[in-house]
């Protein structure tokens, strides 16, 4: 077996991966970063089809940790587009609301509306209750308790049953938090760090993860088509890391390993056996992975906000779809000439269960065909990624509040990734946010 030298192996080219390679070769590390697929960037990446630039994962970049990377490791930044302006469909009409005050306003109209419609039926309204929800909403955001285990669900209940206000916090417990509003605690959704201001890349999300791969190549290595197979583990500590490259064996020793694989997939590879009952059962209790169906629609006309080069839309009553994002309004150079792109994704009605992805994709096609009526005539499904909790891609590897420690209990083996999301973050400004901290204890560790 062939063996080389490195300061530090990083297993996983994701944004997580790629946030602590940059940063760790600015401070003189060695290092080599081995990523299993023929293409970097994981979750955060870009592919071709049929002449698309499309998104592995993620599509929006929130403002802060992901911007603040780039500009630290002097990445421009000046060219990623901005999505300022949010709209709302609720009741079928489109209402633009400021990003800043999108829970008020939306339950504003959703009471004024139902005022409308219990008068033209001669009916009592089902109150809305907006005044004492406002209320227990910014006592929350002053402190929350967080052994609170009651779900959002169950906190709104206690001021209203209006259906359509809990389909306006559903929709941002599944947008933002990656569950549902009767499965996230609501001392968790109040961890929450807002984020109000959302860019896309015009290049495609793989080019940023190249230019990062670039920084870290000036001393080190990424190795692509090279999938880790194990840490070794030897007294306690992980000395080497296998992994198959162009066919054969390659033995990796260092001092120090670092996983972007997700913690449970760390576990498997650095061998069970080698971490204590502890942690074993903290990652079962904790991590929540999150599934959702990506789905980018193509059509030879604009389908959603024709016109408008930095929105996003947010669909209230919805079955599936929540969010759907016009990418070809807003970069149209990531879409063939004559053509348009919508983003979207669904989440199932539990995110605990795999998904019944026939069932799914059902709902998802009749939200489509009601929301967008020119679909049938004008557009078609491009593709589709089933994003499972099973398989190793999930829309997040945990829900929001859920993330594990950056630490293992072997000494120089740490995660980095959206499995160990600091509270209140998720997303890929989480995986950069754990790549910060990982930095910064090698750092002192070394
Ligand atoms: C459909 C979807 C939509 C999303 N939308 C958004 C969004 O709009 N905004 C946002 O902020 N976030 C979004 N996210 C979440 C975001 O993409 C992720 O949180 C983030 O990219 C995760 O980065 P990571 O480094 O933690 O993991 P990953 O991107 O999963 O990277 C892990 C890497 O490790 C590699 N790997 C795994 N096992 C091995 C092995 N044994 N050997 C070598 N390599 C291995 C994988 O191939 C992968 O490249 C979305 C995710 C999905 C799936």
């Amino acid at each position: 077996m062939m063996d080389y030298d490195y300061d530090i192996v990083i297993i996983g080219s994701g944004l997580g991966g790629l946030t602590v390679a940059s940063l760790l070769s600015r401070k003189g590390f060695k290092i080599v970063v081995v990523e299993s697929r023929s293409r970097i960037g994981g979750r955060f990446s870009t592919f071709e089809y049929e002449g698309f630039k499309l998104p592995t994962g993620a599509i929006l970049i929130p403002d802060g940790w992901v911007v603040k990377l780039l500009e630290d490791m002097g990445i421009r930044t000046d060219n990623l587009r901005p999505i300022t302006r949010v709209y709302y469909r609720i009741d079928g009409e489109r209402y633009e609301i400021p990003a800043e005050i999108g829970v008020p306003k939306a339950l504003d109209i959703i009471d004024k509306l139902e005022r409308k419609d219990a008068e033209k039926k001669n009916r009592p309204m089902k109150p809305v209750e907006l005044s004492k929800i406002m209320r227990g909403y910014y006592k929350k955001m002053r402190g929350v308790n967080q052994e609170e285990i009651i779900t959002v669900r169950d906190w709104l209940l206690q001021y209203t049953e209006n259906e359509k206000v809990h389909d306006a916090f559903d929709t941002l417990c599944t947008g933002l938090m990656m569950a549902h509003s009767w499965e996230l605690p609501v001392s968790k959704f109040f961890l929450f760090q807002e984020m109000t201001k959302f860019y896309i890349s015009p290049d495609g999300n793989l080019s940023i993860a190249e230019e990062l791969a670039r920084l870290v190549e000036k001393t080190g290595a990424v190795w692509t088509n090279t999938p880790a197979r194990k840490i070794n583990i030897k007294e306690g500590k992980a000395t080497s890391v296998i992994v198959e490259k162009a066919g054969k064996k390659i033995k990796i020793k260092c001092k120090m390993v670092i996983s972007d694989t997700g913690a449970k997939s760390t576990v498997s590879l650095a061998g069970k056996e080698n971490f204590d009952n502890e942690y074993l059962e903290k990652m079962r209790i904790k991590l929540r992975p999150s599934p959702c169906l990506l789905i980018l629609v193509a059509s030879d006309k604009p389908l959603c906000l024709e016109g408008i080069h930095d929105g996003l839309e947010i669909i209230m009553g919805s079955r599936r779809i929540k969010t759907v994002i016009p990418i070809s309004n807003i970069c149209p150079e990531l879409v063939p000439p004559g053509q348009h792109l919508i983003y979207t994704s669904a989440k199932s009605e539990i995110t605990l269960h795999p998904m019944d992805i026939k069932y799914e994709m059902q709902q998802v096609k009749s939200d489509i065909r009601e929301f967008f009526p020119d679909f049938e005539k004008h557009g078609r499904i491009l593709k589709m990624r089933v994003c499972g909790i099973i398989n190793e891609w999930p829309e997040s590897r945990t829900w929001l509040g859920y993330g594990m420690p950056l630490e293992t209990p072997i000494p120089n083996l740490f995660n980095v990734g959206d499995s160990c999301i600091a509270p209140g973050l998720i997303g890929t400004p989480g995986s950069v946010e754990s790549g910060y901290r990982v930095a910064d204890i090698v750092e002192k560790v070394l």
